[in-house]
This record gives structure tokens, C-alpha cells and sequence, in this order.
């Protein structure tokens, strides 16, 4: 038995509760704000806007700038291109939404490259249908939309756009596809994967090094295979469970807690170095 198959059981019943804690844009799906299918062409471009400003922790604040422009502007949102940059700027300011000064300068010029992208390539559910593979998409979102990660070694916006797509609409390029990992990605290659590792041991929070021979290629590869092994027909459905674990966030501390309604019902308990701490509170 390989190790992801030890750990699925477990994981699986870690990731359920997961399917009620969605990104807060699909609200805007649910609720009507967005009169057309989060799997639509304009659905996936309201995706790709709100990627194009993703950095974990500040999905709710991008959501919310989004939707904002979008009750200003509404489906002329994919033509911001076309409207004076000094309006796009005032109307980011006046959305409030991103309390960094540095990050809301460049909202506008993100927002419109990626309009400029729409132009370029057309209907994206068509693009992201051709595609021979998602690593190649990946490589174009980064090469041709600012701040989109060209230099970036993971390159997770592009990748985060793409797990919101296969989410959505679900595409045959995804059962292959490496999707973003991020910190919560690396806690747990720590506390359950890292080779060498006792598992279901202690370590002290906060010890995270020793990760630097888990290179990103090496990052990549054996999420995309954990998450195949764990869901192999909806392999981008470990994406949150795994970001949010041991994530500041939500009611109870961590985006994880929170989901599992505390550490006692929680099925990774027995390897978790937080859980002690929680389940002496929750006794
Ligand atoms: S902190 Fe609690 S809920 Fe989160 S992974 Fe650890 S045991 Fe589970």
C-alpha cells in the first residue's frame, strides 16, 4: 500500500466538509449577482478576473472588489480595457476592498491585461477546451497577463484560475493537471509525507523548514499525484482541504477547524501538532 493510499480514508473524510466552504466569488453565481454560469465563457472570465488578483488570505477582499465592479460596470466588466484608466483606478479606490495601497495600484492595469487576454484569445471555454494540456495554458495566462506569476517558480494564479474552471465546468485537461500549492500544501508534506518522517509523531508548530530539496517541480508532481490517488475522477477537489490546513481563518482559528467543526471530529487529529492544543480546550 502506497502512502496515499494509506492516507485516503482519511483524507477523504477530512476534504468532505470542504464542498460547503466554496470561494466566496461562486456566491455571486449562486445568488444571481452574475446573471450566467460560473462554466460559461463570461462565468470564466469573471473567474479569471477575480485569479488574476488572487494571493492567499485575500480571496474574500478580491471577490468583493469584483463584485463591485461588476454591479459599476456589469458585463461591460470584460471591456475595461476600453474605459480611461483614471475611472477603473477611482472605481477600485471607491470599492474599498484591498487595504494594500500598493497591491490596489496595480488592480487596473491586472483588470485590464486581462481584458486585453479576452480579445486575444476569445471564448475561454473554447481556449481552455482545445488546449493539448493545462500546462501550456498556464504558461500563456503567465506570459501575456500582468502580474499573472512570469516569474513566478509555482505560478499558482494561473493554476488557481484553472482549479476554479475544472471546478466549475470540469475539463478532460484536468484529470492531469498540477493544481496550486501553497503553505497549507507544505505543513502537510511536513506532518504526513515528508519521507523519513514517523507519522502520526509530534513536532512543534511553527518547525516547517527543511523543505528546500522539495523543489517546485517536486511540489507539483506530488500533489497532482496525492490528489489523483485521493480523487481520481475530480482530482482538483483537494485543492482546498489541503490549502486550508493549519490556515489562519474562519470561526474556530484555522480554515481547517472550522470546516471540521473543531479537531475532536477531525480524521488527520492523530498527526496534526495543533490538535493537542484544541482538543484540550474542546474536552
Ligand atoms: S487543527 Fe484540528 S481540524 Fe485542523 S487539521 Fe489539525 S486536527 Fe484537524
Amino acid at each position: 500500500m502506497t502512502l496515499a493510499e494509506d492516507l485516503r480514508p482519511r483524507l477523504l473524510e477530512y476534504a468532505a466538509p470542504f464542498d460547503n466552504h466554496p470561494p466566496e466569488i461562486l456566491d455571486g453565481f449562486r445568488k444571481g449577482v452574475f446573471p450566467f454560469e460560473a462554466g460559461s465563457d463570461k462565468g470564466l472570465g469573471i473567474l479569471l478576473l477575480f485569479a488574476a488578483l488572487y494571493r492567499p488570505g485575500g480571496e474574500s477582499a478580491a471577490s468583493r472588489l469584483i463584485l463591485a465592479l461588476y454591479g459599476r460596470f456589469g458585463n461591460e466588466i470584460f471591456k475595461l480595457n476600453r474605459i480611461p484608466f483614471e475611472t477603473l483606478r477611482d472605481e477600485v479606490e471607491a470599492g474599498g476592498a484591498l487595504a494594500d495601497a500598493a497591491e490596489r495600484a496595480r488592480v487596473p492595469g491586472i483588470l485590464r491585461s486581462v481584458c486585453d487576454f479576452f480579445y486575444r484569445v476569445g471564448p475561454l471555454k473554447t481556449w481552455l477546451e482545445k488546449a493539448p494540456d493545462w500546462e501550456t495554458r498556464v504558461l500563456e495566462l503567465c506570459g501575456e497577463i500582468y502580474w499573472m506569476g512570469r516569474h513566478s517558480v509555482m505560478k499558482n494564479k494561473a493554476r488557481y484560475f484553472l482549479w476554479l474552471a475544472a471546478g466549475a465546468h470540469g475539463f478532460p485537461q484536468a484529470r492531469d493537471f498540477a493544481w496550486p500549492v501553497g503553505e497549507g500544501h507544505l505543513r502537510f508534506y511536513v506532518d504526513f509525507l515528508k519521507p523519513g518522517r514517523k507519522r502520526g509523531g509530534r513536532i512543534v508548530a511553527g518547525t516547517y523548514g527543511g523543505t528546500s530539496s522539495f523543489d517546485a517541480e517536486k511540489r507539483l508532481r506530488t500533489f497532482a499525484e496525492l490528489s489523483r490517488a485521493v480523487f481520481p475522477e475530480e482530482p482538483w477537489k483537494s485543492f482546498t482541504p489541503l490549502d486550508a490546513y493549519l490556515r489562519r481563518g474562519g470561526t474556530l482559528h484555522y480554515r481547517c477547524r472550522t470546516a471540521q467543526g473543531g479537531c475532536r471530529p477531525c480524521p488527520l487529529s492523530a498527526g496534526c501538532p495543533a490538535a493537542p492544543h484544541f482538543l484540550a480546550m474542546e474536552k
